[in-house]
């Protein structure tokens, strides 16, 4: 997902695994022109790993490419997205943890991505997975702050509060975004699983695209830096 320099030739890499979810790994001789492993070990790319533990960090031994997107994710707007999508993960998951949902949902987000002629309009639906399979998703039947159902017709977006809130519990004076009764319809669907109506393929309304950004800015404490990228490109 990055790296970082170690020494004269060697890189510290950190990976997002099937079996142990994030973790750091020394990448020896890597930025040497002749090494094994350059070329294979690079951002975005699926590779079965050979490591053996070394004191603090394991090495990479050897690295097979399964799947490198790096043809299509030239482009500068799937690019971008595509660095949102790590950027969250490497943001939201411990290291050590294996999370396989996490797994299976970055292989097809960078999948999608690679394949996508408006990337950015699948951010949200990826941030709400990641969300939910992190515990942290929105309800998004009822008010998050008393828990009563929501209503049909124009609710109110609390991000500080990780949620939507009904009438009922907007304060007078504080100017929350409004999400209309399209846009919640759009989040319902966002948040489906895989295989449920709407697919991976779903595209966010404006409301909800917005919305889906408060709450991860939200979980995570700030906006995510390659949020910044995309806005440069008008994306
Ligand atoms: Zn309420």
């Amino acid at each position: 997902m990055r790296g970082r320099q170690l020494g004269e030739a060697d890189r510290i890499l950190t990976l997002f695994t099937l079996e142990r979810g994030k973790l750091d790994a020394v990448a020896k001789g890597v930025r040497r022109a002749r090494s094994h492993l350059a070329g294979r070990v690079e951002l975005f790319t699926e590779c079965d790993f050979l490591m053996h533990r070394g004191r603090s960090l394991d090495v990479i031994v050897s690295a097979e490419i399964r799947r490198s997107p790096w043809a299509r994710l030239v482009e500068p707007a799937r690019y971008a997205v595509a660095g949102v999508v790590v950027e969250l993960i490497d943001a939201f998951c411990e290291p050590d943890l294996a999370l396989p949902d996490v797994y299976e949902l970055l292989v097809a987000a960078i999948a999608a991505i690679a394949a996508s002629s408006s990337p950015r309009a699948l951010l949200p639906r990826f941030s709400l997975r990641l969300l939910e399979m992190l515990g942290l998703a929105p309800p998004l039947h009822s008010c998050v702050r008393c828990g009563g159902d929501l209503p049909a017709g124009t609710v109110w977006l609390d991000a500080q509060s990780g949620g939507l809130i009904g009438p009922e519990c907007r304060e007078r004076g504080y100017a929350l975004p409004e999400l209309h009764e399209a846009d919640v319809a759009n989040l319902r669907a966002l948040a489906l699983p895989k295989g449920d109506a709407g697919g991976a393929a779903l595209l966010a309304t404006a409301g909800a695209a917005a919305a889906v950004d408060e709450l991860v800015a939200h979980h995570l404490g700030k906006r995510p830096k390659a949020i910044g990228q995309l806005a440069g490109l008008g994306a």
